[in-house]
């Protein structure tokens, strides 16, 4: 297969796309469905009808795939969803994964309600870090922005994935003023337990498009509070494995706080990544509705060249960049908790 050599080792680059960007990353939906129905993602309870199991990719389907991009040069798989924890095997997708493609740094992106059970049984299946969704630490408005979350089932995730010795951030989406003002407070939390707390710009899509403007809180206004804070230095940096652009605390303690900021401070011209939904759909971009079916492949009974096409061909799909800034385009036929945010 296609390859360059990097530092005397050879890279595949069946994942490098038409500009020049290679795909390393690949976040994978486990599931559409979620306990939560956070006001900037799903609609309430009960509105939306979800895949049916047999629609789902299985565990062994997901580790093939796992094992397949690694082949081609992915580096990190992040499962993600709706609410990756509420698939009951997701312990089992973890451990298939890890078995099939070692090579693979696995996360999870999660809301962290069920995190408290199953941290430990994550950890010992291979999983090396998570990324908590914490939108509020005010029980009240937690609950508010999540249609009736509880805070302390998601603060006691917390602790568990800390013991559990899983490498955890935080994921704050900054709705209107009082996000803005809890953002201290987020920070002081977050850096008490050795966390490092992200911060993230609406992106104006799915049910998101529906908010009020005062809530979509442009990520100057975010970076303006972060930069405020007294430890945090003005400039943010981009490092990392993601869109997220980090502020390093001043104190010589290295404290790190992050802005992903997809929509006024777009970041396509260095994007890594692919997503395949959680009906085994494969998106070269978030933000637009084109794709390619996997299942019918994995189920067909392609075989694995077969499969490592289809997934560059995907990838040199990918186009420039997303329009998400624009009142109308093709992020409106998209939702993120359907392909996978
Ligand atoms: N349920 C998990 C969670 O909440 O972390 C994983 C799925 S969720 C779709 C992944 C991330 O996307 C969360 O951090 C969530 O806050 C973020 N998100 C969802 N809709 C968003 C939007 N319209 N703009 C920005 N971030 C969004
Ligand atoms: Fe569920 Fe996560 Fe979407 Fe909130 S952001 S509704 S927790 S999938």
């Amino acid at each position: 297969r296609r390859g360059m050599v990097v530092d005397d080792a050879t890279i595949p680059t069946d994942l490098v796309d038409q500009h020049g960007r290679r795909v390393s990353y690949v976040r994978l939906s486990v599931t559409e469905r979620c306990d939560l129905a956070c006001v900037y993602c799903m609609p309430p309870a009960g509105e939306r009808a979800h895949a049916r199991h047999a629609e789902l990719l299985m565990p062994e389907e997901i580790a093939r795939l796992a094992r397949v991009f690694s082949g081609l040069g992915a580096e990190r798989l992040r499962f993600t969803g709706g609410e990756p924890l509420c698939r009951r095997d997701l312990v089992s997708i973890v451990e298939r994964s890890r078995e099939s493609a070692p090579r693979l740094a696995l996360a999870v992106t999660t809301n962290g309600t069920r995190l408290g059970a199953l941290a430990s049984p994550l950890s010992r299946a291979g999983l090396g870090s998570v990324n908590v969704s914490v939108d509020s630490l005010e029980p009240a408005r937690f609950a508010e922005i999540t249609r009736g979350g509880e805070l302390a089932a998601v603060l006691d995730g917390v602790k568990a994935a800390l013991s559990a010795g899983l490498e955890v951030k935080t994921n704050t989406v900054v709705l209107g003023e009082r996000s803005l003002d809890e953002i201290p407070r987020i920070v002081e939390w977050a850096w008490s337990l050795g966390i490092v707390p992200r911060f993230i710009e609406v992106m104006p899509i799915g049910e998101a498009a529906r908010l009020s403007p005062c809530d979509l809180v442009p990520a100057a206004r975010i970076a303006e509070r972060l930069a405020a804070l007294a430890r945090a230095e003005a400039t943010p940096t981009r490092t990392g494995h993601g869109p997220a652009r980090y502020l390093t605390a001043t104190d010589g303690s290295s404290r790190k706080v992050g802005l992903i900021a997809a929509t006024t401070q777009r970041f396509c011209g260095d994007c890594n990544r692919v997503r395949v939904t959680a009906r085994g759909e494969l998106r070269p971009c978030l933000a637009r509705p084109e794709g390619r079916p996997l299942s019918a492949l994995l189920r067909g009974g392609a075989d694995d060249d077969e499969l490592r096409d289809a997934l560059s061909a995907v990838v040199r799909l990918k186009s420039e960049g997303h329009v998400l800034g624009c009142a109308s385009g093709p992020h409106q036929a998209v939702g993120m908790s359907l392909v996978g945010g």
